[in-house]
């Protein structure tokens, strides 16, 4: 059994990771300031012993003994990492720092959840793990591409200057339960609009690309590249190669919701990437690992749950 920090754990991707590896047996601490996150996210692993939660803000130094360290604090979603942009770079910057800092004196191996972002707007296609990126250093993004920048360059110097035990995977778009339905992703977004009959918006024309990952296919990845020997440090892409314009997936939303909903349209906010895929090689050779979840199936998956939780709402 191996004692593990999840930061970011009451959030999207870290109630997931948490359920697995509460079940897998581990002795597993969430830790997390409820920024995005909810207790209603891990509200079911409360009953497992080997479970415990934590209120903290990452940005404050945090003392456990753990064997591993999945850093994933961070809001994710543009309109929340835009709310307090300074707090979302203090975040990347001053939480890596202090989980490194926890991760050089206990010997940790410690994963940080990076992001396709850091490629900006791509000028190559699709994104390789060695391309440098296209990131505006003063736009309205910038507070979380530079932020996890910056987080990706202390991991580096910790690891050669410390011998910090380090991993780092570059996260692209993933979708699935437990998304935030108000945190403005596109998938939250237009499911949620179609399940509920509102207009559903496209910010631009339509055309710009993304390319979208089922939640337990990311989870995969990053428990496999948790286990990776100390050689391999990343940085490595896990995404799903489909890539769909924004107009094919609300295509497919409205089909698989069967919902009545009209297209609105709405300007494109500033640095809005073009387009966006993840170049999947190196992850297929280090992990053995390719996404299996095709679009459709995440989508009927995603679209049940929101459909609980509208439902939920409608009775409180
Ligand atoms: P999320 O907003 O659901 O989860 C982030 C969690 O971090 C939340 O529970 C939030 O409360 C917590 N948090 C934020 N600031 C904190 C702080 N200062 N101290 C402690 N906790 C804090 O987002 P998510 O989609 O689950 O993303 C998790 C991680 O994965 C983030 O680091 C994000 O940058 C990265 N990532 C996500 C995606 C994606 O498509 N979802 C893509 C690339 C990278
Ligand atoms: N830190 C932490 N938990 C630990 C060890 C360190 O939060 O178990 C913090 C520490 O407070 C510091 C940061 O991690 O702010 C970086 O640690 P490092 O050892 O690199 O820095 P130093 O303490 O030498 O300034
Ligand atoms: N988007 C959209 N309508 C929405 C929300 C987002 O058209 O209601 C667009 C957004 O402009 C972007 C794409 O969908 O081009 C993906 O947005 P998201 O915020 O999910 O992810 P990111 O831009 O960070 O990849």
């Amino acid at each position: 059994m191996k004692r593990i920090l999840v930061t970011g754990g009451a959030g999207f991707l870290g109630s997931h990771l948490c359920e697995r590896l509460v079940k897998e047996g581990n002795d597993v601490i969430c830790l997390d300031n409820y920024f995005t996150g909810s207790k209603d996210n891990i509200r079911h692993l409360l009953q497992y012993d080997n479970f415990e939660l934590v209120r903290h803000d990452v940005t404050s130094p945090y003392y456990a003994e753990v064997d591993e360290i999945y850093n994933l604090a961070c809001p994710a979603s543009p309109p929340h990492y835009q709310y307090n942009a300074i707090k979302t770079m203090k975040t990347s910057i001053y939480g890596a720092m202090n989980m490194l800092g926890l991760a050089k004196r206990t010997k940790a191996k410690i994963l940080q959840a990076s992001t396709s972002e850091v490629y900006g707007d791509p000028a190559i296609h699709p994104q390789v793990e060695s391309y440098w990126g296209n990131v505006n250093p003063i736009g309205i993004r910038s507070c979380y591409d530079e932020g996890k920048r910056a987080a990706e360059t202390l991991f580096m110097d910790y690891h050669r200057q410390n011998g910090v035990r380090i991993k780092i995977i570059r996260i692209f778009n993933t979708y699935g339960p437990r998304m935030n339905p108000n945190d403005g992703r596109v998938v939250s977004n237009f499911i949620v609009q179609a399940l509920k009959g509102e207009d559903i918006t496209i910010y631009g024309d339509g055309t710009q690309t993304r390319s979208f990952q089922y939640i337990d296919d990311l989870i995969e990845a990053m428990i496999r590249m948790m286990a990776t020997g100390d050689d391999f440090i990343g940085p490595i892409n896990t995404g799903n190669p489909g890539e769909f314009t924004m107009l094919e997936l609300v295509e497919k939303v409205i089909e698989l919701t069967n919902s009545k909903s009209k297209i609105v349209y709405y300007p494109l906010p500033g640095d809005d990437p073009k387009q966006r895929k993840p170049d999947i090689t190196l992850a297929k050779d280090k992990l053995d690992w390719e996404p299996i979840i095709p679009l459709d199936e995440g989508l009927i998956k995603t679209i049940r749950y929101f459909e609980n939780k509208i439902k939920e709402s409608h009775l409180k």
